[in-house]
């Protein structure tokens, strides 16, 4: 009989040696007793019980010194799928990924209308063809992340999304309904951060991720873990006041950090200044390339508003890594250096700060990922990045 401790020691041992292996692509058993520090007898327990469950293979090495070939062990990546879906303001992204975080396709659904039930028979739709196309392998899809741009409270439930104008639905009860796949919801800057540590910044459990996009999202994982506040709704730091009595505010107040600190708002300024009813980040690297004086003016007021609202933030938490991420800060190979540079205060600390390689493409891959951990049981997991 398993006692509690006992079934609690198992999970966790498990866990090590999943990771393990997927940390090392393939290993063999004697490598992997030492890796994670368990006993022989141990990891061929826990190796027997993963290859029942059709996660692990053996690959017999061919090599051409005198004495055994090694068995190497390799987590089965196409065991299953996993699926992580981004509904944007414009359009809804969806990937599915093998267990191993690879890409195995990429859909991008444009969206003209913010009524629910549209965009839930376009969500439905999908993921029942996906159960169809992926049914080949021995699990089928495992687990479907959805990334919402909004409030979701901590029992999954979306609160509000401003863009679409949702108030209190149930999509992951709308969807389960339909689809006989484990689904969850998460927000959108939290699936950010957790790509961030999952494919790029592998030894940290102290990670903030912002975007500065259309609005600012920062996505907190602390202690290994997302940090989401009491009801859920941490990380609302683009109406943090940065600036009293300043620019008004669609969420009612003055100076909210977000209209000083956005793609959106300089995209606004830069328009308004050449008399234009619009301009994107491409023209603005134009400008900038020609020594425009007004715009680089511009530009550099965002940088020193991100700086500030950062500085605050920092202070708060005390992060180990901070990635940030805008099409305006992509337009600078310096940009990590110009924000560095005008943190100034000697009570804030963090060990690095760097802009995102991931860029928008971060949520999906989180919620893919975030997919993937809870099928295989893991705390964390790493996942090198794919090629394009
Ligand atoms: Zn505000």
């Amino acid at each position: 009989m398993i006692t509690g401790d006992a079934a609690y020691i198992k999970r966790i041992n498990r866990s090590l040696i999943i990771k393990e292996i997927i940390n090392s692509g393939m290993i063999s058993r004697a490598e992997l007793a030492k890796a994670v520090d368990l006993t022989r007898a141990t990891i061929s327990v826990q190796v027997a019980d993963l290859m029942e469950e059709n996660l692990l293979i053996e690959t017999h090495l061919e090599h051409n010194a005198v004495g055994r070939k090694p068995i190497m062990l390799s987590l089965q990546a196409e065991a299953g799928y996993a699926i992580g879906i981004d509904v944007d303001r414009y359009h809804i992204t969806f990937l599915v990924t093998d267990l191993l975080g690879k890409n195995l396709t990429t859909d991008v659904v444009p969206i003209q209308t913010t009524q629910y039930a549209h965009i839930l028979s376009i969500l439905i739709n999908q993921l029942k063809q996906y159960e169809q196309r992926f049914n080949d392998s021995y699990y089928g899809i495992v687990g479907v992340v959805i990334a919402i741009h909004g409030l979701v409270s901590n029992n999954e439930r979306i609160v509000y999304i401003p863009h679409l104008d949702w108030h209190h639905v149930a999509l992951k009860d709308d969807i389960a309904a339909h689809i006989n796949v484990p689904v969850y919801i998460e927000n959108n800057a939290n699936l950010t951060a957790l790509a961030e540590r999952v494919y790029t910044h592998h030894n940290t459990d102290n990670l903030l991720s912002m975007t500065f996009y259309s609005g600012i999202g920062l996505g907190l994982i602390l202690n290994g873990k997302f940090y989401k506040g009491h009801d859920g709704y941490a990380g609302e730091t683009g109406h943090m006041i940065i600036m009293p009595d300043g620019l008004p505010c669609k969420c009612g107040n003055k100076g909210c950090w977000e209209k000083y600190a956005s793609d959106t708002t300089i995209l606004e300024q830069i328009a308004h200044i050449k008399q234009l009813p619009s301009v994107n980040t491409e023209q603005i690297g134009q400008w900038l390339a020609e020594g425009d004086s007004e715009v680089l003016h511009i530009v550099d007021r965002f940088f020193y508003y991100v700086s500030i609202g950062l500085n605050n933030i920092i202070n708060i938490y005390n992060p180990d890594v901070v990635v940030i991420d805008s099409g305006i800060l992509h337009l600078f190979p310096d940009a990590s250096t110009r924000i560095t540079s005008q943190l100034h205060s000697k009570i804030s600390h963090y060990r690095e700060l760097s802009i995102s390689k991931l860029g928008k493409k971060s949520c999906v891959l989180g919620a893919s990922a975030l997919a993937i951990q809870y099928f295989l049981d893991l705390q964390d997991i790493n996942l090198p990045i794919q090629g394009e």
